[in-house]
């Protein structure tokens, strides 16, 4: 979707897509983005961001605070509980954590907390503690899991408007 936007901060500038670094800001740390995808005008050098651009940007600086935390990823959490055959829901059980907590930490813009994220590196390390917490009712019936609906990459758990991402102009609002 190239096309040519003149820039509503400065008037004369045209907006282009540009790739490069970029320092966000998620959850009270700054972390450099080395791709970020943004507009820029050419001009007054103002910023802009379309949805899916600030989308993208979230997602890539959840991933590096996650990181910086030292958390598990989505991916390592998701591998664990796809090894034992738990489902979601189990997981969310064996925790004692709310409903769709586990959707969310697997989407990846809602973090486990720090406590969490140890139990779930014991149950990780031991099997056995995985398999005395699985719930009765998936010991039972061990089914096959049935096909998961992937859904939209980019749906928010939260408002984005709770994220500081530095500029967070869109272009629609800047025409
Ligand atoms: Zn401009």
């Amino acid at each position: 979707m190239q096309q040519t936007v003149t820039c509503g901060d400065c008037g004369k500038g045209q907006v282009t897509s540009v790739t490069g670094p970029f320092e966000a800001t998620f959850r009270e740390g700054d972390y450099a983005i080395a791709d970020a995808e943004y507009q820029k005008c050419d001009s007054c050098g103002r910023v802009y961001f379309t949805k899916e651009q600030l989308d993208c940007l979230q997602k890539k600086a959840a991933a590096a605070a996650r990181a910086a935390q030292g958390l598990l990823t989505p991916q390592e959490i998701k591998a664990f509980r796809c090894q034992y055959e738990l489902t979601q829901t189990d997981l969310e059980s064996m925790l004692g954590v709310s409903a769709k907590s586990v959707v969310r930490w697997e989407k990846g813009t809602v973090f486990q907390n720090a406590a969490l994220d140890k139990f779930l590196r014991v149950l990780i390390d031991n099997p056995d503690l995985v398999e005395e917490l699985r719930p009765s009712r998936s010991k039972e019936h061990p089914v096959a899991k049935p096909a998961r609906k992937v859904l939209p990459a980019l749906e928010h758990e939260r408002p984005p408007a709770k994220v500081t991402l530095g500029e967070r102009r869109e272009l629609a609002a800047a025409a």
